[in-house]
This record gives structure tokens, C-alpha cells and sequence, in this order.
């Protein structure tokens, strides 16, 4: 089945010259560097491509090479393909509806567990750590040289959505990878440095008063924090301030669910998910209109943020409540502390 339209969409990319790509809203490193690793194959083959994102490029990923080249709106009337990467749901495409309907053809290329496979070309593979190890396995069958360039791009989409090669879903398959574009002159250190170390002030600010506001319940095995609209305001801080804040909450012991609760300035309110794998949080994140992975998933609730974190947690007591504790552990609660 992935064989038959991996073949498939290796003869489109043959044989078509005009290519619109793009990923979801709000990027993270897997969908810019994936999108950076195709765009540089591409025109390797003497193509054309325009990569769009709509939120542009977060700040976490302004030192992947050539990420210049993505823009905010197209510029052509029209491309002959349309790539979706990365994108597990419509209403998170980053292109204008209209630029992606003009293409002769979609394509979505994606590893989320509840990705739709809407397009004329889908292969979807949620046993990929994460989309930058598809585009890896489609361009060493295309006929072009993996550079540096291409492989800091894919690298850093692969050590993104593995934490940095620590989380379940780190396969000898994805190290692999990993190693051939350290071999092609991705630098591990520099890029991991910059996904996972280098914080801005706000950042590790935010971070602080997330860590510091930690709520737990059923005995240790759920941990969230919530971050309302005043703090964002205080500290002028938005969305990319906040990127891994939620892995701090997951990584308390004995926590088998954490939660990072977002107030947005759109009213609505982010939530982010993380588990230890053993549940399912993608199955939470589905039920408020979301989506994901197992161990990482979210989802967005036009409600008040009080509303948000009971309906949230009620699920997720809910789920954990059904088969009881894992560890003989007794955790208990933390009190609020601002
Ligand atoms: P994060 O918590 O880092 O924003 O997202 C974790 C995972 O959940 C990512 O794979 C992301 O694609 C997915 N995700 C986050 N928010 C949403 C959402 O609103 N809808 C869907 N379908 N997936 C989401
Ligand atoms: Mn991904």
C-alpha cells in the first residue's frame, strides 16, 4: 500500500515542474524542516517550488538554511502540486484554501495517527517518528545529492520530533537516518543546541511561572500548569515562548498525563498534551475537535480558560481513573504556588 504510493508520488515529482508546498499552522522543526528538506530536492531536479506558511517561520527555527524562502502568501496564480506535509488536519493547512484548489493534484505526506487522508496522493505513515523520516525515504529515491543543507533541514525535523532522539518513538530506523545526515553534514550538537537548549529571557521566564503554577491530581498521575492571557501580556510573551514548556510537565515523576493549558489571544485556548505512552492522549485531544500522536496531541477550545481545564481534566481523570494506578507510588498533590 505505502509502496505503491510512495512509487506514485516519486513519478509525480518526476515528472511535474511546478510545486506549491507547505504544513500546518503554527510550525514546529519536523514541518519547517521538512518542507526546507523537499523544496531543496526539488530544485536539485530543476524545478520550481514556493513553500508557504502562513505564520511564517517560528523563531525556534530561524537558523535551518534556507528558511528565507518561505513565505507568508503565494505568489503564483497556480502550481502544478500541491505537498502537504506534517499536517494532520484540514483546518490546520498554513496555504490559502483557494492556492491549494488550483493545483492539478495534493499530496499529503504525513506520520499523525489521526491525519485525513484527503488528498489525491496520501501516504501516511504514523509508525514514522515524524514526517522529516518520509521525506527522507522519498528523496534517496529521487535523483538528488543528500547536501548539508538537506540534511540539517531533515535532521533537525527528526531530533524535533523525537526530543532529541529520547522519546518512545526514537527506532533504530530514525538513528539510522539520523546518522546518514550526520555523514551529509547535519552537526548534531548545533542543531539540538538550538531546538532544546538556547531559550530567549521570556522564554525561560514563562517556563519559570509554568513550573512554579504545577496542579497535580490522582495521586501524582496527572500534572498540568496553566498559562492565562495577563502572564503572556506581562512579559510580552506568545506561542513560541512556550515551545517544550509542556515535556517540563510530563517529565514530573510519576506522571503519567500532563497538561499545558495556553490562554490565546483569539479566544481560544490551547491545550497541549503529553503522556508516557502508555495512554493514548491523541484520543483526548480528538474529542475537543484536536488531534496528534499517542504520547504528544492537542487541540484548541473556543471557551473561557476556566472551562477549558475543567472539561480537559474531567477527560483525562476520566481515562486514568479506568485502569487505575500504574505505580505503587503514592504521589502527593503539589499546592499551587502563585
Ligand atoms: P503541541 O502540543 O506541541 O502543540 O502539539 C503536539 C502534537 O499535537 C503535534 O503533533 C500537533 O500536530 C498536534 N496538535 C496540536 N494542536 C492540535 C490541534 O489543534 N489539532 C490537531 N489536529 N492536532 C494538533
Ligand atoms: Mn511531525
Amino acid at each position: 500500500m505505502s509502496e505503491a504510493v510512495v512509487q506514485q508520488i516519486v513519478n509525480v515529482l518526476g515528472e511535474k515542474r511546478t510545486f506549491l508546498l507547505t504544513t500546518h499552522i503554527h510550525p514546529d522543526g519536523d514541518a519547517i524542516g521538512s518542507v526546507l528538506a523537499l523544496r531543496a530536492a526539488l530544485v536539485q531536479m530543476g524545478k520550481a517550488c514556493e513553500v508557504v506558511n502562513t505564520d511564517g517561520v517560528p523563531q525556534l527555527c530561524s537558523f535551518v538554511p534556507t528558511c528565507e524562502f518561505i513565505l507568508a502568501q503565494p505568489t503564483c496564480a497556480r502550481a502544478d502540486v500541491g505537498l502537504i506535509l506534517d499536517c494532520s488536519g484540514q483546518d490546520r493547512i498554513a496555504a490559502p484554501p483557494e492556492a491549494l484548489a488550483a493545483c492539478d493534484l495534493r499530496i499529503i505526506i504525513d506520520h499523525h495517527q489521526s491525519s485525513q487522508p484527503n488528498a489525491d496522493l496520501n501516504w501516511i505513515d504514523p509508525t514514522a517518528s515524524a514526517t522529516g523520516e518520509l521525506i527522507y525515504e522519498l528523496i534517496k529515491r529521487l535523483p538528488v545529492e543528500i547536501d548539508a543543507t538537506i540534511a540539517t533541514c531533515l535532521y533537525t525535523a527528526l531530533a524535533t520530533d523525537t526530543g532529541g532522539f529520547r522519546f518512545s518513538n526514537t527506532t533504530p530506523r530514525v538513528l539510522r537516518a539520523a546518522a546518514e545526515l550526520v555523514e551529509r553534514g547535519a552537526d548534531p550538537h548545533k542543531i539540538t543546541y538550538h531546538l532544546f537548549e538556547e531559550r530567549s529571557a521570556k522564554a525561560s521566564k514563562i517556563l519559570g511561572i509554568a513550573l512554579s503554577r504545577l496542579q497535580q491530581d490522582c495521586g501524582g498521575r496527572l500534572t498540568w500548569s496553566v498559562l492565562d492571557r495577563a502572564t503572556f501580556d506581562a512579559l510580552q510573551a506568545d506561542d513560541d515562548d512556550i515551545e517544550n514548556v509542556v515535556n517540563f510537565v510530563r517529565n514530573v515523576r510519576g506522571t503519567e498525563i500532563g497538561v499545558l493549558f495556553r490562554e490565546g489571544d483569539d479566544g481560544r485556548v490551547r491545550v497541549s498534551l503529553r503522556s508516557n505512552s502508555r495512554y493514548d492522549v491523541s484520543r483526548i485531544a480528538e474529542e475537543f475537535g484536536g488531534g496528534g500522536h499517542r504520547a504528544a496531541a492537542g487541540c484548541r477550545l473556543r471557551t473561557t480558560l476556566e472551562d477549558a481545564v475543567a472539561r480537559v481534566l474531567h477527560r483525562a481523570r476520566q481515562v486514568l481513573a479506568a485502569d487505575g494506578p500504574s505505580s505503587p507510588m503514592n504521589h502527593q498533590p503539589l499546592t499551587m504556588l502563585s
